[in-house]
């Protein structure tokens, strides 16, 4: 007997409704845990992304949105907050079908902390320096100075599909907070979960604030970075593509942040406590099967310690439960796509031909109850050099190198050597020695014992080619505004404007 399974079309979501493309073309959103077809979704055309733009343009300069008083809009991102919580259970789901994490992470970590954001944003639009009195000037001569922080306008969000959800809101709820309005470009793998997330927030914002456009990077993307009436691109994805976008992004001189790859390094010391040390590196760069910018994939172990760590970290992983991520007691989910888990296993060949010692891992599995799903096995390097492809270029799969050092300089000088900077740790008992390694590291957050912390009150972002500008904390709400300075002068007479004498030498002295 044939099972004739309804498979959902998700439409683009334009102006506060669900709109078809408008060649009626879609595309399908596969489950990597399975192969399986899940949904389909709207292919936008360019035409798509000039309304949806045009009705972010329309929210934004015809509605009384960004004038919205602080409170209000308090409430508002409360009341968004309170929706995500509410709509947790499909959010999840959702999210779990097309990226393949684990519900155990996506329930447990991704939806908390997009509740989280949105109230910690509530908080901060109460507090934010909206319009700063400045002290009277003693030049160029007496007046009354404020400056002014306003919304740029209309913002375009480009989203990668290792965390749609979460990455989605770590733009949105600054870009609202703010009073802009937003288009939204998933990844073409993983476009449910943000569909969804625009039509809980648009109850409670007007129609045109947020929008989403579904289809290709190549099209859908390049489109939203060029239109001329997008204002700002905010862009999480990898460095190859941010770099491209900069470069569009320049031809209308737009306001531009970029979140961008990593290959992060992680020291441990010879004090370390190994008991959290070798669980914590394994955290690090495992969770999510190693598809997190900030991954730790680059593990310094000093010389002393580097048999008896590389023990550890081989039994542990080895541990590691593979499963469908829809279970509970599922640890390690699947990796996006077969692509991708092709590319993953070139690198660990690569890894092998480079002169790296594979001690842990390496294949591809076979998971029962997943048969067409996309799984590699937690994989281990040792003897890897920090000049090698495999500690070099960002892999993106669960694939750890584990470099050996002499001496902490050393360490920290290899953990400095690469383009990336996203993220970096140690692992030490010596809390000096930690800062004075955490001053040294290149990178824009610094884990200390610990790795993955990332708070809603903090910044986020990458030195170097891992970006441009900080997601979360008061900082993002800076990256939606820009500054106006609004001068009035409190010199009524014309004779005692000294400085128009520049211009005017006798005339105007009478
Ligand atoms: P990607 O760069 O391939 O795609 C990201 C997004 O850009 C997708 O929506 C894609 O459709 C779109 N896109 C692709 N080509 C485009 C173009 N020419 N113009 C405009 N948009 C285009 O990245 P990915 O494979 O989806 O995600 C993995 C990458 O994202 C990794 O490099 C990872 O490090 C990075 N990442 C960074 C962060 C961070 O916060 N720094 C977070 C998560 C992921």
């Amino acid at each position: 007997m044939t099972v004739q399974v309804d498979i959902q079309t998700f439409p683009l979501f334009i102006n506060g409704k669900w709109e078809p493309a408008t060649g009626g073309e879609t595309f399908d959103v596969h489950n990597p845990a399975t192969g399986e077809l899940v949904a389909k979704a709207a292919k936008a055309s360019v035409e798509d992304v000039d309304k949806a733009v045009q009705a972010a343009r329309d929210a934004f300069d015809k509605s009384d949105w960004k004038y919205m008083s602080p409170k209000d809009r308090s409430k508002v991102l409360n009341a968004i907050a309170h929706g995500i919580a509410t709509n947790a259970e499909e959010l999840v789901y959702l999210e779990s079908i097309s990226s393949g994490g684990t519900v155990r992470r996506i329930a447990s970590n991704d939806i908390l902390q997009m509740v989280d954001l949105f109230n910690t944003m509530a908080k901060f639009v109460l507090e934010y320096p909206f319009s700063e009195t400045l002290p009277s000037p003693p030049f160029p001569g007496p007046a009354h100075n404020f400056v002014w922080r306003e919304p740029i306008g209309v913002c375009a969000a480009i989203t990668p599909w290792n965390m749609p959800m979460l990455i989605a809101t770590w733009k949105i709820a600054p870009a609202l907070a703010m009073g802009n309005t937003v288009v939204i470009k998933p990844a073409s793998y993983t476009p449910l979960s943000t569909l969804k997330l625009a039509e809980i927030i648009s109850q409670f914002v007007p129609s045109g604030v947020i929008n989403v456009v579904t289809g290709a990077g190549a099209e859908v993307g390049e489109a939203l970075v060029r239109h001329s009436k997008v204002d700002k691109v905010a862009f999480t994805g990898s460095t190859e593509v941010g770099r491209n976008i900069m470069s569009i992004a320049s031809g209308t001189i737009k306001n531009t942040t970029l979140e961008l790859g990593g290959k992060s390094p992680n020291i441990i010391l010879e004090d370390a406590d190994l008991d959290i040390a070798v669980p914590g590196s394994l955290f690090g760069v495992f969770l999510h099967s190693g598809q997190l910018c900030e991954s730790g994939t680059r593990l310094f172990v000093p010389d002393k310690l580097y048999d008896q760590v590389v023990e550890r970290l081989i039994a542990l992983a080895e541990t590691l439960k593979p499963g469908n991520p829809l279970d509970q007691q599922t640890e390690i989910g699947p990796v996006i796509s077969r692509k991708q888990k092709e590319t993953i296993l070139s690198y660990i060949e690569l890894g092998k031909q480079e002169g790296a010692t594979l001690v842990c891992g390496g294949k591809e599995m076979t998971v029962s109850g997943c048969e067409g799903g996309h799984f590699i096995e937690p994989t281990i390097f040792t003897n890897v050099t920090n000049d090698m492809k495999i500690a070099r270029e960002e892999i993106f799969g669960p694939v750890l190198s584990v470099i050996r050092y002499s001496d902490v300089e050393e360490a920290i000088a290899m953990a400095n050597d690469s383009i990336y900077g996203l993220a970096a740790g140690i692992w030490t008992r010596d809390v000096n020695k930690a800062y004075a390694a955490a001053r040294k590291l290149q990178a824009g957050i610094i884990w200390i014992n610990d790795w993955h912390m990332l708070r809603n009150d903090a910044p986020f972002g990458g030195y170097k080619q891992s970006g441009i500008g900080r997601e979360m904390g008061k900082h993002s709400l800076d990256a939606y505004t820009q500054l106006k300075h609004v001068h009035t002068s409190m010199v009524p007479e014309l004779h005692k404007r000294s400085w128009y004498q520049i211009l005017f030498s006798d005339s105007v002295q009478s």
